[in-house]
């Protein structure tokens, strides 16, 4: 065996040993949230809850043929990186209607969420800079830190005091400083106290960066995490990163930001510069999305009641967004109930660390708009019965 085989060996048995492994699973989506899962006793037909297409947009008949439309016209792929192939018209059509959503001057698009975080970080933070993290951001925003070089410190989760202390401890010694956090938390399901962080970055002349991946599309309207007091106001936040993957049905990411601000990303952001630009079809998509979410606002608000009444029946708090976590602490109980409720018809996939911290393993439900009432029933009534008796948390 090679070195690098041996190397790898070693890696998976380790992580198989822990219940750490993860395999990927030959899966086909539906609509409406069916999922027709491939195994060694054939193929399964089951319920998902878990997946973040809340709007089931990617199955949608216009969104489809939005795509389909701009394959045919446009062709497969981009050909290039925006700035050097040209930049596809369908892009300044997207940007302002995400601009638009969002409150803000102006908007740019990236490949993917992942890709728009790790860009805009270390384009505008270096060396000299503080960068503040919520200790549950989502792992982009810790790679975007590192690729940064700044002094990075974490704050605990939704304490806008720890950050506003480390704040005055270190804002002195940093040319800039910058707060990270997700608006909707992924793995929790939890929303940022955005008005208090909003506060403190004032005071401290400190940036804030929200990556609203999860709610955009869902929460006030589908305008997203970063509307305040009763979901109209757009918080002053000077950078707003999200997802186009999730409740859009598409792929790609984006950053809404005053002009300025978009300029010198246009010309500084690495993954925009050195990476193809996204297909048509998926730009297309996304337009296509924003015109179905923009239309019925019962739409985007549908996710969240169907997570709602699935806690109610389950006995569980009332949960702020379309996910639900449930901690069971270590990964082998979380598989197998994973695996239990995948024998009752519900796909759950079990979250592990490093996904979540040591000891806090989970199942992690997600609600879509298409969930018939009946499965979230049974789901809820099984979990109540059978999960809530081996939960930590
Ligand atoms: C999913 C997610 C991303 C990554 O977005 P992709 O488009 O899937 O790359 C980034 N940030 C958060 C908070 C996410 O949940």
């Amino acid at each position: 065996m090679s070195s690098l085989d041996a190397f790898a060996r070693t890696k998976l048995d380790q992580l198989e040993s822990k219940a750490l492994r993860r395999r990927l699973a030959v899966t086909e989506r539906g609509t409406e949230g069916i999922a027709v899962r491939s195994g060694p006793d054939g193929a399964r037909t089951l319920v998902s809850f878990c997946c973040s297409d809340y709007l089931h947009l990617s199955q949608n008949q216009d969104v489809k043929r939005a795509a389909a439309a701009a394959t045919r016209r446009y062709g497969a792929g981009a050909g290039g990186s925006r700035l050097i192939t040209g930049n596809h018209p369908l892009y300044d059509r997207l940007e302002h209607r995400l601009a638009n959503l969002k409150g803000t001057e102006a908007a740019i698009v990236f490949g993917s969420g992942y890709l728009a975080n790790i860009g805009v970080i270390p384009a505008l933070i270096g060396l000299n800079d503080l960068i503040l993290i919520d200790e549950l951001a989502h792992n982009c925003l810790f790679a975007g830190a590192r690729m940064a070089r700044a002094k990075t410190l974490t704050f605990r989760h939704n304490d806008a005091d720890h950050a506003y202390k480390s704040l005055k401890e270190h804002r002195d010694n940093a040319a800039h400083a910058i707060i990270l956090t997700d608006g909707l938390f992924s793995m929790d399901g939890d929303l940022a106290t955005i008005s208090d962080l909003v506060a403190i970055a004032r005071e401290c002349d400190t940036w804030l960066l929200i990556d609203d991946a999860h709610g955009i599309g869902l929460l006030n309207n589908g305008r997203g995490s970063s509307y305040v007091g009763d979901g109209s106001l757009p918080a002053d936040l000077s950078l707003q990163t999200g997802a186009l993957s999730k409740a859009f049905g598409s792929y790609g990411g984006f950053l809404c930001a005053s002009q300025t601000v978009i300029s010198l990303i246009k010309t500084r952001a690495r993954t925009l510069i050195y990476s193809t630009a996204l297909p048509p079809s998926a730009i297309a998509a996304s337009l296509a999305a924003i015109d179905i979410f923009e239309k019925d606002p019962a739409l985007c608000a549908q996710p969240v009641e169907n997570a709602k009444l699935f806690a109610r029946i389950a006995g569980l708090p009332e949960p702020q967004s379309p996910i639900v976590p449930l901690v069971l602490g270590d990964p082998e109980t979380t598989l197998a109930v994973s695996q239990e409720l995948e024998r009752e018809g519900f796909l759950v996939s079990a979250i592990r660390p490093p996904t979540v911290p040591e000891g806090t393993a989970r199942l992690r439900f997600t609600f879509a708009a298409g969930h018939q009432r009946e499965d979230i029933r049974r789901l809820a009534q099984f979990v109540r019965d059978r999960v809530m008796p081996r939960r930590v948390a």
